[in-house]
């Protein structure tokens, strides 16, 4: 054993004289010092856990009006005028509805659970996230093709929960306010209007599973996500106040409402801008009926009682999407070039250049930046470091630069 002189607190070093009191632990000391200040600490971190939750039960969200929540998507979102008043009416009534949940008479107010119906890349997820993010509430993508019905290999529908757990911290009480955002639910679709011999684990399994969660129930969740599995412990989530908004491109819907409006769109007559053009009027027209004919169980068309539609873009929408945006791609490279000291100019008919070639390949929205990197990457690879103090872009440095890229080898279908 130690001699007396030698023995000191293992938490501030102080030897034996240098202290009152030296407590033993099993493997070392702890003066009277150190236990105050251990004590303070356990006070303060209790005290602030306990206001914390308190904040978190009396949290009430700010809901904004539907007027100033379209004006607040229309700093980041071009166009979809049609889906963002939708959108902006189902969430003030959904967080009204949250907020008022003690009301005394016995209407109760059912929850506006969302369908977006629209091709990729017209902007549903960044519609659901700038809701989110102007609600300052947790909010999570999920992919509904990853889902199957229980028991099959692939992914339970709870742990779309686990991914709105992660990203507020596993604030229980935060999650159950939150968005989640299902993407691609025109996937899970039933393969067929007959009943197959083979299940339908990854199709109507997968809405089956889907039912409950819309509605609000408590559910268990896998705080790691994945399979649930028997020795797991779960976190308990009460879904009665997460408000779902599912996006898909429902391909080929436009015949189905076609069908249902009585309107010949597809015709062998009709040239390829009539037929895109009677495809995005079609998608106004859409209705539960027709989601119903794609594959979508009614019950879950119950519980997605809003259905919007999002527009095509067109060049003019593209166009502006390269500018307008609060933090539109031109803003973001302009900005990274000043941060380098660089002033960057980008001609007009250079942008036009930029949405001529994304709608040419089929690259939508998203394409946008591929090609802005593309026409951008060698003077920000170049430029750090010298005295360049302006950069220019004009029409043929653009499309010199993009007939280098590896964009430029892709066939035009
Ligand atoms: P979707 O979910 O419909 O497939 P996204 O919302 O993910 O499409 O859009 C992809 C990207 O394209 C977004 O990050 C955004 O930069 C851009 N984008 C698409 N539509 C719009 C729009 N209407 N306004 C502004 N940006 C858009």
């Amino acid at each position: 054993m130690a001699k007396a002189s030698q023995l000191h607190c293992s938490f501030c070093g102080r030897n034996r004289d240098e202290v009152k009191i030296l407590i033993a632990g099993q493997d070392g000391h702890i003066c009277e010092n150190c236990v105050e200040h251990a004590q303070e600490i356990i006070a303060q971190e209790l005290t602030s856990k306990q206001e914390g939750a308190h904040a978190s039960a009396n949290f009430k969200l700010n809901v904004r009006r539907p007027a100033e929540i379209k004006k607040f998507l229309d700093e980041y979102v071009i166009g979809q005028d049609d889906a963002k008043k939708v959108l902006s009416v189902a969430v003030y009534n959904h967080y009204k509805r949250v907020n008022n949940k003690q009301s005394q008479d016995d209407v109760e107010i059912e929850k506006s659970n969302i369908i977006m119906v629209g091709e990729t890349g017209t902007g549903k997820t960044l519609l659901a996230k700038t809701i989110a993010r102007l609600l300052n509430v947790p909010f999570a993508i999920v992919d509904a093709t990853v889902f199957t019905e229980a028991g099959y290999v692939g992914e339970d529908v709870e742990s779309m929960l686990t991914r709105l757990l992660q990203n507020c911290n596993y604030d229980v009480t935060a999650a159950e306010r939150g968005i989640v955002y299902v993407d691609e639910l025109d996937k899970i679709a039933r393969k067929g209007d007959n009943p197959s011999i083979t299940r339908d684990v990854s199709g109507e399994g997968v809405q089956q599973g889907l039912l409950k969660m819309l509605e609000g129930t408590e559910v268990l969740v896998p705080p790691q996500g994945g399979r649930k599995h028997p020795e797991q412990k779960m976190i308990k989530v009460d879904t009665k106040n997460i408000l779902f908004i599912c996006g898909g491109a429902f391909d080929g819907i436009d015949k189905v409402i076609a069908r249902r409006v009585n309107t010949n769109a597809i015709g062998f007559s009709v040239n390829k801008e009539e037929q895109e053009h009677q495809r995005k009027n079609l998608l106004q027209f859409i209705n539960a009926q027709d989601l119903k004919s794609f594959g979508l169980i009614p019950e879950l068309l119950g519980r997605l009682p809003v259905i919007t539609h999002l527009n095509p873009l067109d060049t003019e929408t593209l166009r502006n999407i390269l500018t307008e945006p609060k933090n539109s791609l031109i803003k973001q490279f302009t900005r990274l070039f000043e941060l380098e000291g660089i002033e960057l100019l980008i001609d007009n008919d250079v942008m036009d250049f930029m949405v001529k070639k994304a709608l040419e390949y089929k690259l939508g929205a998203r394409g946008l930046r591929s090609i802005c990197e593309s026409i951008l990457t060698d003077a920000m690879f170049e430029l750090p470091g010298t005295d360049t103090r302006k950069l220019h872009i004009t029409l043929d440095y653009a499309e010199q630069m993009f007939g280098k890229s590896k964009l430029s080898v892709l066939k035009v279908a």
